[in-house]
């Protein structure tokens, strides 16, 4: 793990220089126009700005990135962006705030446009000829009986689907905008697995028909083998799936102590991101910041905190 003390972390200069050398490893673009044709701005006070000598207009390592538009210094970013994407089950923006020296609202801020940048902004398909996708759904949120508006039932809570190839370890998981049906789910699966895969899932009617689009539908049946997991005659199983939903909910309930439905794609985002990209594939956490930080591109958000 880089140090904090390491002088991205504490120098601006340095964070700009670190941040400026992810974004234009070969060259300089413009995040305007695209041009190559660009120069750096001369004077004190242009510091970090850049001028296109085609669309003439200026623009900063920040120009055209989540942290657009934000006051907070890039070294607070890029310390953010470690501590989010090394934290197995994520960070609050309790210490977040207590960490970086920032407000609360700042650090809630910061917190969900890196859960942006962590997302998958080029989804391709999962799995192919001679692979496996498993896929698996789980209903999160409102779970306290004693909770005011508490009501029994899955279209109660928000559906999330998730898929996991199990070769790499990449996850993809999803807040269906209705509960689960067999049309909704239909429609996840087939947008996002190659059709040549071969499909696990549990015993769910929710995958009987769409199972039958693909190269081979293997179940596992819901019972104890003894070995201490679910495993099917062909040795298929959805135990990484499975386990991928358990680090989600842990977090959830540990770190984030739950979340709005409107904020739940997100979430999902960063265990997303932080499990398909986990030391146990060999990515280490200075990589798995790197690639956080080559998300920020493309992505500004314009939602509002609620209350
Ligand atoms: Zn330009």
């Amino acid at each position: 793990m880089t140090a904090f003390t390491a002088p991205q972390f504490t120098n601006e200069t340095a964070a700009i220089a670190h941040l400026e050398a992810s974004r234009w490893a070969d060259v300089v673009n413009c995040p305007h126009c695209g041009s190559v044709n660009v120069h750096r701005m001369a004077g004190k006070t242009q510091a970090g700005y850049f001028l296109c000598n085609d669309c003439r207009d200026k623009f900063t390592c920040r120009t055209g990135t989540v942290m657009e538009r934000s006051h907070i210094p890039v070294h607070k970013w890029l310390l953010a962006i470690h501590l989010l994407t090394a934290s197995k089950k994520g960070m609050s923006a309790h210490q977040l705030h207590r960490m970086l020296g920032v407000t609360y609202k700042s650090a809630w801020f910061l917190a969900h446009r890196i859960r942006e940048a962590m997302a998958d902004g080029n989804p391709t398909p999962m799995g192919g000829e001679g692979e496996s996708v498993q896929a698996d759904e789980t209903y999160y949120g409102n779970t306290s009986k004693r909770a005011k508006h508490y009501r029994k039932g899955h279209s109660k809570k928000a559906s999330v689907v998730a898929l996991v190839e199990p070769k790499t370890g990449r996850v993809r998981a999803v807040h269906m905008s209705k509960t689960a049906n067999v049309e909704n789910v239909r429609e996840f699966l087939v947008t996002n697995i190659d059709r040549k895969s071969e499909l696990h899932t549990d015993e769910s009617r929710l995958y009987i028909t769409v199972g039958k689009e693909f190269a081979d539908h293997k179940t596992v049946e819901h019972g104890w083998n003894g070995r201490g997991y679910y495993v099917g005659k062909d040795g298929q199983t959805t135990n990484n799936v499975e386990n991928f939903f358990g680090v989600f909910k842990k977090g959830m309930v540990g770190v984030y102590h739950f979340c709005g439905e409107q904020h739940l794609q997100r979430y999902l985002n960063e265990f997303a991101f932080r499990y398909s990209n986990r030391s146990g594939v060999g990515i280490e956490d200075n990589q798995r910041a790197a690639m956080a930080l080559k998300g920020i591109e493309g992505k500004r958000l314009t939602y509002r905190r609620p209350n």
